[in-house]
């Protein structure tokens, strides 16, 4: 067994120029990455200044691409390409890499044949081991003659040469919808080198698909961990790099996306480890994803009249403040299983957050079975952990920098982290109120962009499934939603990606300088009398349009008493064979928030996505009707 996996991405999947991407994929944590000449060729230093460069960065250059259309060419065309190949060995030796990828020929004059394509490689591998560089061979999933892996590997068995040898690429092979396991078959050191990507199942011409959709490990739909199990299964201790051409990505900020890639990378070669744990991968053991149990608080920064506002609006939805922090300026509310805690410091995240974003959820708590693990699993997956000095009386809960700045932390039945309430709150029991039991959703939002970053986040860290995607209308513009779910739906998180500013989704990301979480959905068992309750309390439910309770009537087999009683509460509705969801929204919360009352079945699975456009239409009219002043 040779040293540890080593990580790698080629430099293509990100944005920005070289040095840029360097800086990038370096702070992400990979060892090295793939070359591409064209990174190069735009950069001013020669071939051995980019390599220093690289070297300078800590990383090493694992494999120098592409080099195209080589084998099977007649004369002259085929002196010619050994001579390219041969100007591509000195770069490769001024570069300081031994590794070149020649991807299988697409060239209209390539004759094919297994036979002399062996043939052009055993001679390419004498004049590469004169050089003490070796070559690898892959199949592209559109390659003229070689379309397949099991091809290109006979085609390197014929070759029969030492520096000659295989490279497989996730997509290519599931991409074709070839079977993986077909690869176990290759002897591990003949494969030189592993190429990942995952991509969304979209059926679509496999060049374009590949060249504008991949996306990392986890975050499309290809079984990659199947793959890899594979490849581990020959032996292979290469490194394991991600090669993703994606459009979004190469759009976006490098250091996300380059963290993004050596977050999936390590969640996936964790995920070969559990699915087959006789194979031999040589990586650090990791903490197993996150059993989340539900939410433990929701924490607001505020100030001043902001504050007094939240207040007011946390009594008409019938929270009670059930404590004060022993030395902060923060209390906690509280109804059911819902905790809110209201945080008024001056210094530390709550107060940095305020400045930034005005009243604005700072901070989020998850019930989870160990919180040390949790952390533990999170700074594996190259998450920044949240360190805050914890001040007189107060403990330290394990915590984890999220996406956008926020933070996420971690309690457990541990005996002082089951105890925070009362050590540092002296937290009386929790009221009734109005029904409220518990959260049964958050609504996070961020651009398009960055969607696939957060279901990331929540996938790898946590036991957490994708649901669907919707498409939500808002009148000026797409929002894109996707829920991420723990198992036992205990913790519900729902993200929305803004197209643009126009829509609400929009409007609040650029209103709250890139603040996540937009709405929280509290669950009630009878969204009647809740709202019945909180009605003399003050609340005001966002206003339905009467068209929209006709239309349900058209819709559903409900009774006439039933509609009139949601129309009375502006209460919107869906079904989903069978089981029921009642939801109502306030006009507003805390600013630039707003909160949801849901009533679900047990086998409802949805957030009521078909009145998503209902809703929005009327918090718009709703805020511009506060828009204009009043005469
Ligand atoms: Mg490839
Ligand atoms: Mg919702």
């Amino acid at each position: 067994m040779s040293g540890k996996l080593k990580t790698s991405i080629a430099t293509v999947s990100i944005s920005g120029n070289l040095r840029e991407k360097l800086e990038a994929i370096a702070a992400a944590g990979f060892d090295g990455l793939e070359i591409f000449e064209a990174d190069f060729i735009a950069d001013h230093g020669s071939p051995r200044d980019v390599g220093d460069l690289v070297r300078d960065h800590g990383l090493e250059i694992t494999l120098f691409q592409p080099f195209r259309d080589f084998e099977t060419l007649p004369e002259p065309a085929r002196s010619k390409a050994f001579d390219r190949a041969e100007r591509k060995f000195d770069v490769m030796q001024e570069l300081g890499t031994e590794l070149v990828l020649i991807c299988s020929s697409v060239h209209p004059a390539s004759l094919g044949g297994i036979e002399r394509a062996a043939d052009d490689f055993h001679e390419l591998g004498e004049r590469a081991a004169k050089r003490g560089l070796r070559v690898g061979y892959e199949a592209l999933a559109w390659g003229r003659h070689i379309n397949d892996h099991r091809d290109a590997w006979e085609v390197v068995r014929r070759a029969d040469h030492p520096n000659i040898g295989l490279i497989v690429d996730s997509f290519h092979t599931l991409g074709r919808k070839l079977d993986p396991d077909s690869i176990r078959s290759v002897p591990g050191d003949k494969i030189f080198f592993v190429q990942l990507a995952d991509a969304p199942l979209i059926e679509m011409d496999l060049l374009y698909w590949s060249r504008h959709f991949r996306n990392m490990p986890g975050e499309g739909d290809l079984d990659v961990t199947r793959f890899m199990q594979a490849v581990m299964a020959t032996g292979y201790d290469g490194p394991v790099s991600l090669e993703i051409f994606n459009d979004q990505f190469r759009g976006g900020n490098p250091r996300t996306i380059a963290k993004d890639g050596y977050r999936s990378l390590v969640a996936l070669m964790d995920d070969v480890t559990r699915a087959e744990p006789d194979l031999s991968v040589n990586m650090a053991v990791i903490p197993p994803r996150v059993a989340a149990q539900g939410f433990s608080f929701v924490e607001f920064a505020t100030r001043g009249a902001e504050a007094d506002a939240l207040r007011t609006d946390l009594s008409s939805l019938g929270f009670e403040k059930v404590g004060k922090h022993r030395s902060k300026a923060a209390s906690l509310w509280q109804q059911g299983d819902i905790r809110i805690v209201v945080n008024e410091e001056t210094k530390g995240h709550a107060a940095s957050s305020w400045h930034a974003r005005g009243t604005c959820v700072c901070d989020l708590g998850l019930v989870v079975a160990n919180a040390k693990s949790a952390v533990d699993r999170a700074s594996a997956l190259g998450a920044d952990v949240f360190l805050q000095p914890a001040g007189a009386g107060e403990l330290a809960i394990p915590a984890v920098r999220g996406l956008s700045g926020s933070v996420l932390h971690f309690l457990d039945d541990s005996s002082d982290l089951s105890q925070v309430w009362q050590l540092e709150f002296s937290a009386e029991p929790a009221p009734a109120g109005a029904g409220l039991t518990h959260i049964d959703h958050i609504a996070q939002t961020m651009s398009y962009e960055e969607m696939l970053s957060w279901s990331l986040f929540y996938t790898a860290l946590f036991d957490m499934t994708k649901a669907p995607m919707f498409d939500v209308i808002d009148p000026d513009g797409l929002v894109r939603s996707q829920a991420v779910e723990a198992a036992n739906c205990s913790v519900r998180v729902t993200l929305n990606g803004a197209d643009s500013h126009r829509t609400l989704a929009g409007t609040f990301l650029a209103d709250s300088f890139g603040a996540s979480v937009q709405h929280i959905a509290f669950a009630t068992s009878n969204v009647f009398e809740t709202l019945e309750q909180l009605a003399e309390r003050g609340f005001e439910t966002l206003p339905i349009s009467p068209n929209y309770y006709d239309d349900l009537a058209a819709r559903f087999d409900l009774s006439d008493d039933l509609i009139k009683r949601m129309q009375a509460k502006s209460i919107l509705y869906d079904q989903e064979d069978s089981a029921e969801f009642f939801q109502a929204y306030s006009r507003s919360f805390g600013g630039n928030l707003f909160i949801e009352i849901v009533q679900r079945s047990p086998k409802y699975k949805g957030y009521g996505a078909p009145n998503a456009p209902f809703r929005i239409a009327a918090q718009k009219r709703l805020s511009r009707a506060k828009g204009v002043p009043k005469t």
